[in-house]
């Protein structure tokens, strides 16, 4: 099979044809490879490359498939890890200056899982430094570039594992959701994001930024993807508390599901001025489309959503200032130089909140507020099943339009911020484009409805083309 044909398979396509020795591992890797070396020049989304860990895999793979031995679902399927996951013996950085040389001795739980099936790991992605950013440019190494226009941001903070998937160098990525790292940067690529339910996915080995928040979601390149990736690593672990012991539904068998008389909760406050025009024209024909498959559209309100990103900046820089403590003078025998703006302005910012006298004004009230939030959802959901909105404002913004403005910068998470900090489960789909660059359609669940979610996106998608439309990046 010629290399083009591999590098647009999605992961159940060349599971398929892997299984029924059509293709071999190593040619699927060796693809990919090549896929790499004639983009990533360009679109820049790896931080590290794993060639040859890559098709060592491959090669054991194969073997098996010749034996005749069972295979995993990711067995021999190339992927790409974010930087913020440590992976045993290969260099995780996440994106910053103070872990520049750093290779851990163990992986993160959901690599691991997908590393004990063999899947092939590519290289790590880049993203913003330790996941603090809306754009992939506050990375201590370089900036990824949108493969559907090399002169726009791909999001973030997973731009590297949103643009790697949108530009055919892997087949899926594992990233991390805080405030929307996952869904706002597959918007902005026109790939699928998930972000479930927090404690459904083991963080064990996910670098932290904001413990209370913190999420573990696929980006692939369709929701059946999605799905599978999720099945694998959904489920407890004793090594993070957080996780809870529900059983895991098997997401896949699910998806075609009939998704009439659903009820879907279009809140209001998320079609409101800020918007750009085209972009809720695009995903208000989405919503046409739902009710068109037999969804039932029902106006609804989540009264606390314009608290959500000033709640988010005073939780998220409070735990970053604890977390970020740990990479001191005397462990790390560095100076805290080798931190950029971003995340210094975050530990002030999170210092400040915290200290004596301004702990109650600030931290204590976010934290009230975030209760009134989910309480939000909470409700709602007694209303409808599923809510639709938007997944950003706006398409992906211009390289330096927003860098030198955090404010405007920390607007980009006002529609996914929310359901990080109620913790209910949500994805985003592509759903139309403008000015040739992808919108995003995100839908929310309940807690652990991740089900619920993925089957409305399923349905959505195959009614429509758009995750099908590929850049054209040569
Ligand atoms: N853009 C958000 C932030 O800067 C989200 C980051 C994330 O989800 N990791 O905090």
């Amino acid at each position: 099979m010629i290399d083009s044909v591999l590098v647009n398979l999605t992961v159940r396509e060349s599971r398929e044809l892997l299984k029924n020795k059509k293709i071999s591992s190593t040619e699927l890797t060796k693809a990919f490879l090549a896929r790499i070396k004639a983009v990533d020049e360009k679109v820049k989304a790896f931080v590290t490359l794993t060639p040859e860990v890559a098709l060592e895999q491959a090669k054991t793979v194969d073997k098996f498939i010749q034996e005749g031995q069972e295979l995993g679902t990711f067995s021999g399927i190339p992927g790409v890890i974010k930087d913020v996951f440590v992976t045993s013996g290969v260099r995780t950085t996440a994106s910053s200056r103070i872990l520049e040389n750093f290779e851990p001795p163990y992986s993160a739980t959901a690599v691991e899982k997908l590393l004990d099936q063999r899947m092939v790991l590519l290289g790590k992605a880049n993203c913003d430094e330790f996941a603090m950013g809306a754009s992939t440019e506050n990375s201590a190494f370089f900036k990824t570039r949108n493969p559907w226009n090399l002169d726009y941001v791909p999001g973030g903070s997973s731009g590297g594992s949103a643009a790697a998937v949108a530009a055919s160098e892997a087949l899926f990525s594992i990233a991390s959701d805080t405030g929307g790292s996952v869904r706002q940067p597959a918007s902005f690529c026109g790939v699928v994001g998930l972000k479930p339910t927090y404690g459904r996915v083991s963080r064990y080995g996910l670098i932290a930024m904001a413990s209370s928040l913190d999420t573990v979601g696929p980006i692939t390149k369709n929701v059946f993807d999605s799905a599978l990736v999720l099945q694998l690593i959904a489920g407890f672990d004793p090594n993070d508390s957080t996780t809870v012991s529900k059983e895991v539904p098997d997401y896949v068998s699910t998806l075609t599901k009939p998704i009439k008389n659903l009820k879907v909760g279009l809140p209001k406050e998320y079609f409101v001025k800020g918007i750009d025009p085209k972009v809720e024209k695009v995903v208000s024909s989405a919503i046409d489309k739902l009710a068109q498959l037999g969804a039932k559209i029902i106006e609804v309100s989540l009264p606390h959503t314009q608290y959500a990103v000033p709640t988010y900046y005073i939780i998220v820089p409070s735990e970053v200032s604890s977390n970020m403590a740990r990479y001191d003078g005397i462990r790390f025998g560095q100076k805290r130089d080798k931190f950029g703006d971003e995340v210094k302005r975050r530990i002030m910012l999170g210092t400040y909140a915290l200290s004596s006298g301004y702990y109650e004004a600030y931290y204590l009230k976010a934290a009230k507020v975030r209760t009134l939030i989910k309480k939000d959802f909470e409700e709602v959901f007694k209303k409808v099943d599923v809510l639709a909105t938007p997944t950003t404002p706006t398409t992906a913004f211009k390289l330096g339009e927003k860098i030198e403005d955090p404010l405007t910068m920390y607007l980009s998470d006002v529609f996914t911020s929310p359901a990080n900090l109620a913790g209910v489960p949500a994805i985003s789909v592509p759903c139309g484009f403008v000015d040739h660059l992808p919108v995003g359609l995100q839908i929310i669940g309940p807690h652990f409805e991740e089900e619920r979610i993925l089957n409305l996106a399923y349905q959505y998608e195959q009614a429509t083309d758009w995750s099908k439309v590929k850049p054209d990046i040569k």
